[in-house]
């Protein structure tokens, strides 16, 4: 089923780069129940419980990826700056909020993979439970500090590392064990990637960084 876009207050600069990110994924991952991605604004919220909200994304809504206006409606150095606040884990000191992954990518992949989750069932929902117990009780082996939130975190962080090129954490690579196990099951050979990571630029001067 296609994908439905309402990207009408999406930054001109945001507006390709969305939907060619989004589709590559929805390729990769057939699986995932996505219907609708949309940008939205806060001043359109019938209440304004949420005017300050500053969160990148949710997927709150069944089948939906929710992108926030207050960021994607301005030029992409808004959110560069927004990533200068990926600091580092007061206690694990090796480890950043969210891995330091370049955005948007981060939050689009982040997002989709709830979808996906959702989209795969217990499977999915019984290994990230079982991974996200093993970080909570060896945390410095997460990518992120967000994947020990909980195990749904866990898992849209770790697929967001995955998809943009982390390659050396045991859990990520743990993740892209199963998920091709389960791509190998619908007949789809190994997982392929075809993301790129240079147009999801980590800050001014900033390099896209594999790891932490
Ligand atoms: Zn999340």
């Amino acid at each position: 089923m296609p994908i439905d876009f309402s990207l009408k207050v999406a930054h001109p600069l945001y507006q390709d780069l969305i939907v060619e990110t989004i589709e590559n994924l929805a390729q990769m991952y057939p699986a995932a129940p996505l219907r609708k991605v949309l940008v939205y604004l806060q001043e359109s919220a019938k209440n304004c419980a949420d005017c300050a909200n500053r969160s990148l994304g949710d997927a709150t809504e069944p089948g939906a990826i929710r992108l926030n206006g207050y960021w994607f409606s301005k030029p992409p150095s808004a959110l560069y700056s927004a990533g200068e606040a990926d600091d580092f884990m007061p206690n694990l000191p090796k480890i950043r909020w969210h891995g330091g992954l370049p955005q948007p990518g981060q939050v689009m992949v982040h997002e989709f993979f709830h979808i996906l989750r959702d989209g795969l069932g217990q499977d999915a929902e019984e290994f990230s439970k079982e991974m996200w117990l093993k970080a909570t009780s060896e945390p410095e082996i997460v990518f992120s500090g967000y994947s020990l939130y909980n195990p749904s975190e866990w898992w849209a962080e770790s697929g967001a590392a995955l998809v943009l090129g982390e390659n050396s954490n045991p859990q990520v690579i743990a993740l892209a064990k199963f998920l091709t196990a389960i791509i190998a099951k619908d007949g789809t050979e190994g997982l392929t990637i075809p993301f790129d990571p240079s147009k999801h630029p980590r800050g001014p001067g900033g390099e896209f960084r594999k790891g932490h």
